[in-house]
């Protein structure tokens, strides 16, 4: 969908920009409250021409009110799929701290060095012959099949909640 992808696009010129998500959101959302203000504005213009028109003219200003009130409900939409809060889940992480968070290295939290992108696994134990392999910041174990990223990791190896394991990983 067209207003799925606004905010995608959004998300991601925010990112490049190195602005706040929420603040990008709330431009865009401030822009489209204009528009619809504009749009409602000509709307109601061109209905005081309806009273005094003749049949062929009042097709036409039918048609047109009908053009305005489609374009005026794109933007709604648009507007209602662009809530500032929409990244931010109830423990107040948003998605931007999540990704910062997962590009902290797995490697700088193994109790042991990986060796050949494979280390001991921190979801079972013993596991003397490691089993666990790192690839691209996540981790799989062959054995026990835990799987995750650096958060899962981090949460595995220090108890921690999610919450406070994307903060403590700089998120
Ligand atoms: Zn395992």
């Amino acid at each position: 969908m067209v207003t799925r992808y606004i905010y995608e696009q959004i998300k991601k010129d925010a990112e490049s920009m190195c602005v706040e998500l929420d603040w990008a959101i709330e431009r865009r959302r401030t822009y489209l409250d204009n528009q619809i203000g504009h749009c409602k504005g000509k709307k109601k213009e061109l209905f005081t021409y309806l009273a005094n028109s003749n049949e062929l003219e009042g097709e036409l200003i039918i048609k047109g009110l009908n053009d305005w009130d489609k374009i005026i409900e794109n933007y709604e939409i648009e507007k209602s799929l662009l809530k500032p809060n929409k990244n931010k889940n109830s423990n107040g992480i948003t998605d931007e701290m999540i990704e910062k968070a997962k590009q902290y290295p797995i490697e700088n939290l193994l109790p042991n060095p990986a060796r050949r992108n494979m280390t001991n696994c921190v979801a079972h134990s013993p596991d003397k012959n490691p089993s666990m392999s790192i690839k691209n910041n996540y981790a799989y174990c062959f054995s026990c099949g835990f799987k995750g990223s650096v958060i899962d990791v981090a949460m595995k190896l220090n108890g921690t909640d999610f919450k406070s394991t994307v903060r403590e990983l700089g998120g």
